[in-house]
């Protein structure tokens, strides 16, 4: 505690001793990694941060310097990062808060320090209490961004943001409150992602300590009260493990590490449990000192030491070694039961290893420099988790608050490890389906993804997908995104690229509903402006402009109506309130959905060497098992109609000589998109039940379902890929089986496409 007659000068000489202390302190750090010249840069970094905080202090009252100081400890000792993040850490604040330009950086430091710190100033330092969750959200866009950039730009984030989570005593409650959930909605999922695992259990131990005190209080004392119990027991458990592997000659550490408070209170919370029944949970760790080309083989030595004396469970061995985990963290663990009949879980790993778990991408980085070119398989996956977050931010019409939904999504989940058919492999979250691999591999695949090949077994696109799978994906120049594979999808990727498929489509037709608009305004001597149109929408019951459009376009809007609702004054127009009626609220999607699918959906593949090009004729859409015949068209090739097509007598009558004989190929890798239509009673459940039998025909991809009804009476048009006919009747009986069903028919494209 300062004494309260000390001097100003005596305080000044005081606080500069800390200083100076704290800032030899970061130079101890760096040490090994000062190269000539890094000294004067790294000295003349913290005499501009020095000069240009040398006002200002920190809530605590302690001079403002220190906080750059210690992040840059944090970069260095913490994440491991070398000399140019240090300077960048020290100035991190600088450009913000006081006079000092980027310019002058850039002079000083060059560019790449330059632009370390522009992101950083970027990234909003101040949590706006006032700001709404979408300021908010286009923030936390703003931190992503900068990662997908320079990856250092977030590591020094999270250090700053790691020391403010550390020194937040003096702090206003509110403001405490607001940066833990901040920490906990974005920061620490990011450090999980790089696999900073230290780093992300302190932000979410600091989290809970300033959102939920009491709790957190009360497990850090049960902690502290248990202690003995839980160290003898990992002495007992620890003791025969030690003296086997000393005399196998191993060098190695071992010991056990009690979990996190915030882990702690996870498993009370999500598990319904007391503090006694968790409280003794820990991991056993060893790490083993041994050369890289023989760490594999060694860990599974160590391995086998362990279940010498004690059995494993047989379901909770994990080998992150052969396979590394997509942030980079290896390590072989195993699940034992240990003295007392009590589950342990014990991690095997190298001290390479150990420092990828601790300080994540940073250390990759650093065995990088060391060996020469060439990347490991780890890093590779982290640029390709780099690029991902690139293609998902450059795209210019994600909405802020929905990506970051969306993104939230990839950063939390397990992982599963799936191989393109040349064996290269992709890493997607659990539950990702073959039309999140199809994004993952690019957009434009996705994009016309029409199913896939699972382990060469064909599968629809919402096929969830299994670690080792091997995926093909199977696409047609044709296909379209559709509203439906938003359910399921699981990869923020894949959700933000169909909601911009289906927004851009929108846009387009809704550019035709802008004409049919304009044409009509412009009979009234109006035009199209934002108070028309909203008068428009409100009347139409639009949320938006494009929305409007688009319901203009596809004929949902009856514009006759306008003349009834308003009066025109000027180039206004003003509504007739009296008349106006609430109208009902139109729904575009279903019947979008109820306009026949045109031929554009149908799908031919398939591998036989004899491969003869044909086309399916649109006016009978046929499917393998109806009976057929080819038609050798002038310009479009051979197409394949129904014996039973409306236009099939007109054209063997007339074109004989161009009509072949065909036959189908019974071939289950080829599905065809054909129509049901269904009638019955309404039922709450009715469409759940429908998706259920076509979901237990498992080779069976549902592509849309559009239910209408109406005085209790229901119709639906399914459009689903089906095989073959015998595939479809037997669809048919299934679905004609259901309790209300009364009628169950094959659309017949005719009636609907002309
Ligand atoms: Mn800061």
């Amino acid at each position: 505690m300062p004494i309260a007659k000390e001097s100003t000068q005596e305080r000044d000489e005081r606080e500069k001793r800390i200083i100076l202390r704290e800032y030899r302190a970061l130079l101890r750090a760096l040490k090994e990694r000062l190269k000539k010249g890094d000294k004067t840069l790294v000295r003349n970094a913290f005499r501009i941060a020095a000069e240009a905080h040398k006002d200002t202090r920190r809530k605590s009252g302690e001079p403002y310097i220190l906080h750059p100081i210690a992040v840059a400890q944090i970069v260095v000792e913490e994440i491991g990062l070398g000399v140019t993040s240090a300077i960048c850490a020290l100035l991190h604040d600088v450009v913000e808060d006081t006079e000092m330009t980027l310019d002058d950086i850039s002079r000083e430091f060059g560019e790449q320090c330059t632009k370390i710190i522009d992101g950083l100033t970027k990234i909003s330092n101040v949590v706006d209490l006032k700001a709404n969750s979408s300021v908010q959200a286009e923030n936390f866009r703003k931190i992503l961004l900068t990662l997908a950039d320079d990856p250092r730009v977030i590591l020094i984030k999270l250090a700053d943001r790691l020391h403010n989570m550390r020194t937040m005593d003096s702090m206003a409650r509110d403001k405490q409150l607001k940066i833990s959930s901040e920490t906990t909605y974005i920061y620490s999922p990011l450090a999980h992602r790089l696999g900073l695992y230290e780093i992300k259990s302190e932000l979410e131990d600091l989290a809970l300590k300033y959102t939920q005190p009491e709790v957190f209080q009360e497990i850090g004392r049960g902690l502290k009260d248990t202690k003995r119990e839980r160290t003898k027991y990992i002495n007992e458990f620890i003791k025969p493990l030690k003296a086997e592997l000393e005399s196998l000659g191993f060098t190695f550490e071992i010991f056990g590490r009690p979990k996190a408070i915030h882990s702690i209170w996870e498993k009370m919370r999500t598990k319904h449990v007391t503090f006694e029944e968790v409280y003794d949970l820990f991991a056993i760790r060893i790490i083993l000192d041994t050369p890289k080309d023989r760490e594999k083989a060694e860990c599974w030595r160590a391995y086998s030491v362990v279940t010498n004396n004690y059995r494993p469970s047989t379901e909770r061995l994990r080998d992150w070694i052969s396979v590394p985990k997509g942030n980079g963290y290896e390590a072989l663990h195993t699940t034992v039961m240990g003295p007392g009949g009590k589950w342990v879980e014990v991690q095997i790993r190298s001290k390479r290893m150990n420092e990828i778990a601790e300080k994540g991408l940073a250390a990759h980085w650093r065995y990088k420099e060391g060996s020469a070119g060439g990347k490991s398989a780890t890093e590779s996956k982290l640029d390709h988790f780099l690029k991902h977050l690139r293609e998902v931010l450059n795209n210019p019409d994600t909405d802020a608050l929905e990506f970051l939904d969306d993104f939230k999504l990839d950063l939390f989940v397990d992982e599963i490890y799936i191989y393109t058919p040349k064996g290269e492999m992709r890493v997607l979250p659990k539950n990702a389906t073959a039309l999140d691999f199809a994004f993952d591999v690019h957009s434009a695949l996705g994009a016309r993804c029409i199913g896939a090949k699972v382990n060469h077994k064909l599968v629809p696109l919402s096929h969830v997908l299994k670690t080792g799978d091997q995926v093909e994906v199977i696409t047609s120049a044709k296909q379209k995104p559709s509203e439906d594979w938003l359910s399921f999808v699981t990869t923020g990727k894949a959700k933000s690229r169909i909601k911009y498929y289906l927004k851009e489509e929108k846009r387009e037709i809704g550019e035709e509903g802008k004409a049919i608009l304009q044409r009509k305004l412009s009979h009234m001597g109006l035009s199209i402006t934002p108070v028309n149109i909203n008068e428009l929408c409100l009347l139409y019951k639009k949320p938006s402009m494009l929305d409007l459009f688009y319901g203009i376009a596809v004929g949902t809007i009856e514009l006759k109506e306008i003349k009834d609702r308003f009066k025109v004054l000027g180039d206004r127009l003003i509504p007739i309130e009296a008349e106006r009626k609430d109208t009902q609220p139109t729904d575009d999607t279903t019947r979008q959905d109820l306009k026949p699918a045109k031929g554009a959906e149908l799908i031919i593949f398939g591998e036989s060497s004899d491969k003869i090009l044909y086309k399916l004729a649109p006016c009978c859409q046929p499917i393998p098992g109806d009976d057929v015949f080819g038609f050798v068209s002038s310009g479009e090739g051979l197409k394949i109609h129904r014996v039973d097509c409306p236009n099939a007598q007109q054209l063997m009558a007339r074109y004989g000589q161009r009509i072949v004989k065909v036959k189908w190929a019974m071939n289950k890798e080829i599905s065809f998109l054909s129509g049901i239509r269904l009638t019955g009673l309404d039922d709450v459940g009715v469409a759940q039940k429908i998706t259920r039998v076509i979901s237990e025909m498992l080779t069976m991809n549902m592509r849309s379902l559009a239910l209408d009804s109406k005085d209790g009476i229901f119709t639906g048009e399914i459009k689903v890929f089906v095989h073959d006919r015998s595939e479809l009747d037997i669809l048919c009986q299934k679905l004609s089986e259901l309790d209300g069903v009364t009628k169950v028919e094959r659309i017949e494209p005719t009636e609907a496409s002309q």
